[in-house]
């Protein structure tokens, strides 16, 4: 299963605008939140450290009929666990609480960021239990944000993947490339976009493999394969300092931690995409 997806919830979205519904929920016996603070998500003994919901508290969903809040924790601290951020979530914690823990953080992050109309300035209201803010002045209605991010395993078609340095990334640190989609532009074009720009590398074929909720804030990868000719990659913005193809040798190795080469850890969609063509070649 791909990492920070799974929540098994039923998100409700019918019943959860209605308010008297909601409240009932809020005030079940058991209910409980996802706790995270600006130090991340809040866990003990390996699993998510619930508490019972707030009244400002966002509504999850319902995980086997018991509902499910997230509550972000300020200026207080709670009586069990501690703070862990997502990527420590990501291996600490069961799927699906790693799944809750991203969703719940990726909404919560989305309010915080988002008090003030974009519309007219004012202070806006949280609606349907945390997945709208509409603004009392102007009426505007926002809705939560998910920036689409694609993400290319892009191979010679034989033995060999093309992967990419961030300038920010120490030496010996590589992965797939990836990038932004920009207004007007489907997801197969970014995907040609990203690799013409930061490799100089004209793409094949195209196709889409699989996608992850990435809560950092709230991206969400959408995972592609691609074949290219071999050519000579070189970056072509600064936002790589290095590019090129590397065999299939060197990224077995990689994966089982040996030698200098170091790949994106495994709950990421760009290892299980490097992971994925190691086990099966050649595409
Ligand atoms: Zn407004």
């Amino acid at each position: 299963m791909i990492v920070f997806s799974g929540a098994a919830l039923d998100r409700a979205p019918t019943l959860r605008r209605d308010t008297g519904w909601l409240e009932a929920q809020r005030a079940q016996p058991k209910a409980h939140a996802v706790l995270m603070s600006e130090r991340g998500v809040w866990i003990g003994d390996g699993r998510l450290a619930f508490e019972r919901p707030s009244a400002a508290a966002v509504f999850l969903g319902l995980m086997d009929g018991a509902p499910v809040f997230a509550d972000y924790v300020e200026g207080r601290e709670p009586e069990h666990g501690r703070p862990a951020g997502l990527r420590e979530a990501a291996t600490e914690l069961p799927a699906t609480e790693a799944a809750l823990a991203a969703y719940a953080g990726s909404l919560l992050a989305w309010h915080r960021r988002h008090r003030f109309c974009a519309n007219c300035g004012a202070a806006t209201e949280p609606r349907d239990g945390g997945h709208e803010r509409v603004c009392p002045a102007c009426k505007a209605h926002h809705f939560p944000r998910t920036d689409p991010v694609v993400i290319v395993r892009v191979s010679d078609g034989a033995d060999a993947l093309l992967l990419g340095r961030q300038a920010r990334w120490p030496e010996g640190r590589f992965s797939l490339l990836a990038g932004y989609v920009e207004p007007g532009e489907t997801l197969e074009e970014a995907v040609r976009r990203e690799v013409l720009e930061e490799a100089g590398v004209a793409l094949d074929s195209v196709s889409y493999v699989a996608s992850q909720p990435w809560p950092f804030p709230s991206s969400l990868m959408l995972g592609f394969s691609a074949v290219a000719e071999r050519g000579d990659p070189t970056p072509g913005d600064d936002e790589l300092a290095e590019v090129g193809w590397f065999e299939r040798a060197e990224l077995e190795a990689a994966a089982r931690g040996d030698g200098p080469l170091m790949l994106a850890p495994p709950y990421s969609i760009a290892r299980r995409l490097i992971d994925a063509w190691l086990a099966e070649p050649g595409r």
